[in-house]
């Protein structure tokens, strides 16, 4: 990666604008515009490679031979038993499938979620294990996603998550739970 980088120096290996002279991409729109600070904080209201890692972009994946058009739109299917809506869900836009979260089922009386028609509860490892695996797929099947979150190790950033719900009976993906499966795929 770092070869790539030096032969690409003059211009972004992303987007193919000109850097500034700190090595930052001058198009505010692309993964490569990276921050000043030693941490990136994820969020898709943020800009470049912080944009780049939120769940509500859009990287196509299969997983179970399902299509998914991003992340959230895999996590907001996990609302539904009925394998038929689930895998529209996943077939949405990230904005999409986020926008409408609370037409779906509620899972939160329950904390029960679904893939596939399988129960699963929302605190087990069984959890933590599918959601894992889906991360694994977006990582393996997408390029951009892969660099965007390789970039973030080869140049040491630590990665943070600032919004977002803590109660993890109220949420299906909490920020800890998130930057650790980043974390996980990038070796950290
Ligand atoms: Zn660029």
């Amino acid at each position: 990666m770092n070869s790539i980088l030096d032969s690409l120096s003059l211009y972004c290996p992303i987007c193919g604008s000109g850097l500034l002279t700190s090595g930052h991409c001058k198009n505010r729109d692309c993964y490569y515009l990276l921050p000043d600070t030693n941490s990136i904080d994820i969020s898709f209201k943020s800009q470049g490679i912080a944009k780049a890692l939120s769940n509500i972009c859009n990287y196509k994946f299969s997983f179970d031979n399902v299509e998914c058009q991003s992340m959230e739109s895999f996590i907001q299917s996990l609302r539904t038993p009925d394998v038929n809506l689930q895998e529209e869900i996943c077939s949405m836009t990230g904005l999409f499938s986020y926008n409408i979260r609370t037409m779906l089922p509620d899972w939160r009386n329950s904390q029960k979620v679904y893939w596939r028609g399988i129960e699963i509860d929302r605190h087990s490892d069984e959890y933590s294990t599918l959601l894992y695996n889906a991360y694994y797929e977006l990582y393996s099947q997408s390029a951009i996603f892969k660099y965007a979150l390789d970039l973030t190790k080869d140049k040491g950033y630590s990665l943070i998550h600032t919004i977002g719900c803590h109660d993890r009976t109220l949420t299906l993906l909490s920020p800890n739970e998130f930057i650790g499966h980043l974390n996980h795929l990038r070796g950290c």
